[in-house]
């Protein structure tokens, strides 16, 4: 009963037989009597084929075409959707974002939502259909131009609608049964974990664990919207993402994540005065290379004190943060510039972080006795994060994990 919001990511809806699948799941919950709207990706690999098509036109294709091209995958799963719905004798419409009332911004490729007006959506649903909207695109405000919300953005369709539908029910269907404490193709020791909180989950995917986009988790925060992360392949409860609750805090420790694809560069030698840290960061900014962990050792010489700066990077941004500092080396002022490629950030996620003391030595103890070493640390409220050499990443996972969670 009620109204519930389904989305089925690329995966769910990979082939004509998956499509079929979720047409049957969908027309079970219609036939028990719930108002029923489903969010659908593009089947797996299309919007990356799109990708490609452009790439091999143009190195730089103008945005708007970009969003013109990309929408196009969504478009083919509503329709076939609404097809196989319509095959097994259940009342279905398709809608594009715009038809579905999905204002955003004018920035193309990662356009932010503006406003949702769902009267189209909800008179189809009185009139006893299921809606089935394309995820991932919306229409711009000024100009109704055809925009896309960034990867992964069907994420925040199906969380967006929920909120402005007031659903009673949203669940993002996937090729997994939920939220996991680590990563079950590396470790084995790795459980579904029941219940999450918003802020578990957004440091969980900082953490290089990426279940869903975390722009739609910081949607759902902001409005309150308790969703679902379950599997399309089989009916296992998932995993239920919501507003930390007291009983969350029992767990110290909710996940473990291990992210692979990072690097550290080291600035030596950088003089200690005002103003070098911020010339550092702008430049790389400017640069567009995204910036984690930062570190700065303490100062040594008296008449010209000078620091080391360490910071890690995206691997895929190395090759470009070394040519800002090639670029820039005389202006910084500093002495030299030093790469290492082969390193993972480890990082322990828990909101009972906050009511518990010692988690930080415990990790690092942990660590200890299995001889690996600690490049970096990092903490929040509710994480520590440490660089590790990456060949010791899944020891560190799995002696993580058993040791704070089973
Ligand atoms: N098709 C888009 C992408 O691959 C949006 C999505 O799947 O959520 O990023
Ligand atoms: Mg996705």
């Amino acid at each position: 009963m009620g109204l519930i919001v389904q989305k089925y990511g690329g995966s769910s809806v990979g082939d004509v037989e998956r499509i079929r699948h979720v047409a049957r799941r969908v027309a079970e919950r219609y036939q028990s009597g719930s108002q029923v709207v489903v969010v659908v990706s593009a089947m797996r690999g299309v919007t990356d084929n799109l990708l490609g098509l452009a790439g091999a036109l143009n190195a730089s294709p103008d945005e708007r075409e970009l969003d013109m091209l990309l929408a196009t995958g969504e478009q083919t799963t509503i329709a076939l959707t609404a097809m196989a719905l319509h095959d097994l004798g259940v009342p279905a419409i398709s809608m594009t974002g715009a038809q579905a009332g999905i204002i955003t911004n004018g920035i193309h490729t990662k356009a932010k939502i503006h406003s949702i007006t769902p009267q189209s959506i909800q008179s189809e649903l009185e009139k006893g259909s299921v809606v089935i909207v394309a995820g991932f695109q919306g229409q711009s405000l000024h100009g109704q131009h055809i925009t896309t919300l960034g990867r992964g953005g069907s994420d925040l369709t199906a969380i967006a609608l929920a909120a402005a539908l007031k659903a009673d029910l949203c669940q993002i269907f996937t090729d997994v049964d939920g939220v996991f404490t680590t990563d079950p193709r590396v470790c084995d020791r790795a459980r579904k974990i029941e219940e999450i909180s918003y802020d578990e989950m957004l440091e969980l995917a900082g953490a290089g664990a990426k279940v869903m986009q975390a722009r739609s988790v910081e949607f759902a925060k902001k409005y309150g919207v308790v969703f679902e992360v379950r599997s399309s392949l089989n009916n296992n409860p998932g995993t239920i993402v919501k507003e930390e609750s007291e009983s969350m805090e029992g767990v110290v420790v909710r996940g473990v994540t291990a992210d692979k694809k990072q690097a550290k560069v080291t600035l030596v030698g950088v003089p200690d005065r005002p103003g070098r840290a911020a010339r550092i960061f702008r430049a790389l900014g400017e640069a567009a290379v995204n910036v984690d962990m930062i570190v700065q050792n303490v100062s040594h010489g008296a008449s010209e004190p000078m620091t080391d700066i360490s910071f890690t990077v995206d691997d895929t941004d190395l090759v470009k943060a070394s040519h800002v500092f090639d670029a820039s080396q005389e202006s910084i002022g500093f002495r030299g510039v030093e790469t290492e490629e082969n390193i993972a950030k480890i990082a322990i996620v828990g909101v009972g972080m906050r009511s518990h003391a010692g988690i930080a030595a415990k990790l690092f103890q942990t660590l200890a006795d299995l001889e690996v070493n600690i490049k970096m640390i990092s903490t929040s409220e509710i994480r520590v994060a440490v660089v590790v050499d990456r060949e010791r990443a899944d020891d560190s996972v799995d002696a993580l994990h058993r040791a704070f969670i089973a």
